[in-house]
């Protein structure tokens, strides 16, 4: 395996960031998660700018622009060899003296990693998964937004390490208000009498780039779907129940705090926007 680091590749044994790193010293930094189909990155332009985005919430300025981050995440998947990757951008602040002030960081640290994509267990996707809604609140947007792809983590390794000690597959968490955010590695949604709903914005979410493509087919396909605040209780009585993220794609939930959602078995909107995504997934690297 071959890591790419500040525009060289390093073999995994020799790939090594400073220990003064401040992404390493505080959670400084942000990421993305992509994944490529067949060699191709599916909606890379969309996850650069969410980059970006990150980048801008909290003033660190990116040492490449789109066609150099275009370029590197296409060479580490080349130099790996691979077709269905896995591939992590990670910016760090960079190496810097001890200190909070980001300025003791001269310039960012950038590591991509692809790997060869490993899919869920195909028993998850058929029979849908179980998660709980945590104690661990997400964070407020006032404090750390989530809207920022942050490798400052704790919050969501908070409600993961509570998810898995109640035998879930995710963890559920709530905003300040007690609606329902989202997973620690996902957006969630519900269907209500036919009609898809997402939490907003506003809500206090990172806006997936999975979510975004669900909420277009669900439009292109004429169903109902808005942003919509819920809660914990109207996502436990709802008719299906699922989750999205760049790996999962669109992951049926069938049991909620142990109780099953509708009737146990992954919802008919559900099967019906996974099987589109898989098409459009298809549609789009063709098009490539
Ligand atoms: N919400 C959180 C907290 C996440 O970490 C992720 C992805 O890892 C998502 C939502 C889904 O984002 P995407 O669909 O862009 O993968």
């Amino acid at each position: 395996m071959k890591i790419y680091i500040d525009g060289k590749f390093y073999p995994k044994e020799m790939a090594k960031v400073s220990v003064f790193d401040h992404g390493y010293l505080y959670g400084d930094g942000i990421y993305e998660t992509l994944r490529a189909y067949g060699g191709k990155v599916f909606k890379l332009d969309e996850h650069i700018a969410r980059l970006k985005q990150s980048a801008s919430l909290m003033e660190m300025t990116l040492p490449l622009d789109d066609n150099g981050f275009v370029k590197a995440i296409t060479d580490t998947i080349r130099e790996n060899a691979l077709g269905d990757a896995y591939v992590r951008i990670t910016v760090s602040r960079g190496e810097g003296e001890i200190g909070l002030d980001p300025a003791l960081c001269p310039k960012p640290t950038l590591v991509i990693i692809a790997k060869e994509f490993k899919d869920y267990p195909s028993e998850m996707r058929e029979q849908g998964i179980r998660v709980t809604v945590t104690k661990t609140r997400r964070n407020h947007p006032e404090c750390i937004d989530p809207a920022i792809k942050s490798t400052n983590f704790l919050n969501n390794i908070f409600a993961k390490v509570e998810a898995k000690k109640a035998g879930s597959h995710e963890g559920i968490m709530l905003n300040h208000s007690g609606f329902v955010a989202e997973g620690t590695v996902s957006n969630v949604f519900i269907v209500r009498r036919g009609a898809l709903l997402t939490p907003p914005v506003l809500s206090g979410i990172l806006v997936g780039v999975t979510r975004s493509v669900v909420m277009g087919l669900a439009a292109a396909m004429g169903v109902e779907a808005s942003e919509e605040p819920f809660t914990e209780i109207e996502m436990r009585q709802a008719d299906e129940v699922f989750i999205t993220n760049t790996t999962m794609e669109v992951m049926p939930v069938t049991v909620v705090d142990g109780t099953k959602v509708a009737d146990g078995r992954p919802g008919a909107l559900t099967k019906k926007l996974s099987a589109a995504y898989t098409e459009e997934v298809a549609r789009c690297l063709k098009a490539h």
